[in-house]
């Protein structure tokens, strides 16, 4: 059985959220084929990279560690992962669908003729039966993401071609530490057997860095609002409501267009993809587009004025009610109660 292979993107020495996250899942899919799980790690001054990637799961890291592979460049780390999956022939290949990945993961698999599902929110083991011929294939990688802008959760396989590949979004699985992991073994890509001149093709001349001043991702409180909240003006109770609970404020798409909230902000199929302990959602309906984005909250709130908003399908409480009139009371009696 041939192993499950993630690249892992690395910028300044730190491995990226999405990759830690893949790791995670890409170890739970190999022990489900009991095989192993290798990293890519593609970068400069990469030493001791496998004692984290190991924490992670990662059985195995091949690492390619030169000057001319950072910052990220298309080219040369296309150029390296083609001749190393093309030695190991993994089953899987995974990649974030971050603007690294969405670069990248076509890229090789155009190379390799493989095939690719981009963004997918879940990856399953599974098997399938050939309608017209009967064909049984065993132990596929179920592509799972939303199709036809949401509106079906379409599952994607690729049983003819290997590497089953896909892009995966962030936030979307759980990064876990595996307790006693061992470092990963070290397989060191020869940098110098494969890139040529070619890929040398594009020079950074200069890089800017624009820092994100809003990040909800890793917020362990979200207060949401949607259309429902009415303005602009109606979102500062949001904010209240967050800085009494120490949380952040997100958004549905609907409120974002009508500039009630910020896009970084936007939560769902098209925003971030965000797990928090607790998520309040405030006049929000609870379409596939934004559910897509928060249904995996440990807790979830809705505060709604329909009671048959479908929202509460999914919520653990649901109180029915005017926004305006439910916010302030949550701040009032929530500051009350922890003094
Ligand atoms: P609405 O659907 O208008 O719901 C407003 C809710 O507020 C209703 O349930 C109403 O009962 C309630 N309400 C009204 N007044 C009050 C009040 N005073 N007090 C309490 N409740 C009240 N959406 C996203 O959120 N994120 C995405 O990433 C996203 N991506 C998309 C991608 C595609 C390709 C498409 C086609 C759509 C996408 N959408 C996305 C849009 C999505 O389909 C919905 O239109 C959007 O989520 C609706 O936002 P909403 O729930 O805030 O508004």
């Amino acid at each position: 059985m041939n192993n499950i292979f993630v690249y892992c993107e690395i910028e300044n020495g730190k491995v990226a959220d999405v990759s830690l996250e893949l790791l995670t899942k890409g170890r739970n899919l190999a022990d489900q084929l009991g095989c192993q799980l290798e990293a890519l790690a593609i970068g400069h001054n990469l030493k001791g990279i496998e004692a984290e990637l190991g924490q992670y799961g990662a059985d195995v890291v091949h690492v390619a560690d030169d000057a001319r592979l950072a910052p990220y460049r298309t080219l040369p780390h296309t150029t390296l992962i083609k001749a190393v999956f093309e030695v190991e022939k993994p089953q899987i290949a995974l990649f974030g669908a971050s603007s690294v990945g969405r670069d990248l993961g076509p890229r090789v698999s155009s190379l390799l003729h493989s095939g690719l599902t981009a963004d997918c929110t879940s990856l399953e083991i599974g098997s399938h039966t050939e309608n017209k011929t009967g064909k049984v294939y065993d132990k596929l990688l179920y592509q799972i993401r939303p199709a036809f802008g949401g509106n079906i959760i379409a599952t994607i396989i690729n049983p003819d071609h290997r590497p089953q590949m896909a892009t995966v979004r962030e936030g979307v699985m759980k990064k876990e530490v595996i307790a006693n992991a061992k470092p990963a073994q070290v397989k060191t890509i020869d940098v110098n057997k494969f890139l040529t001149d070619a890929d040398e093709a594009i020079r950074i001349i200069e890089r800017e860095i624009e820092e994100r001043k809003i990040d909800i991702k890793g917020a362990p409180i979200i207060v949401a609002g949607g259309y429902g909240v009415g303005s602009k003006e109606n979102f500062a109770l949001l904010h209240e409501l967050a800085q009494v609970l120490g949380g952040e404020v997100g958004a549905s798409r609907a409120a974002v267009d009508a500039g009630f909230a910020e896009h970084a902000r936007q939560i769902g199929q098209t925003g971030v993809t965000v797990r928090p302990k607790l998520y309040i959602a405030c006049g929000i309906s609870g379409q596939i587009q934004h559910t897509a984005g928060m249904e995996q909250s440990a807790m979830i709130i809705s505060i709604n004025n329909d009671p048959a908003a479908p929202i509460n399908q999914i919520a653990d409480y649901a109180i029915t009610g005017d926004v305006s009139e439910i916010i302030p009371k949550l701040i009032k009696y929530y500051k009350k109660n922890s003094k």
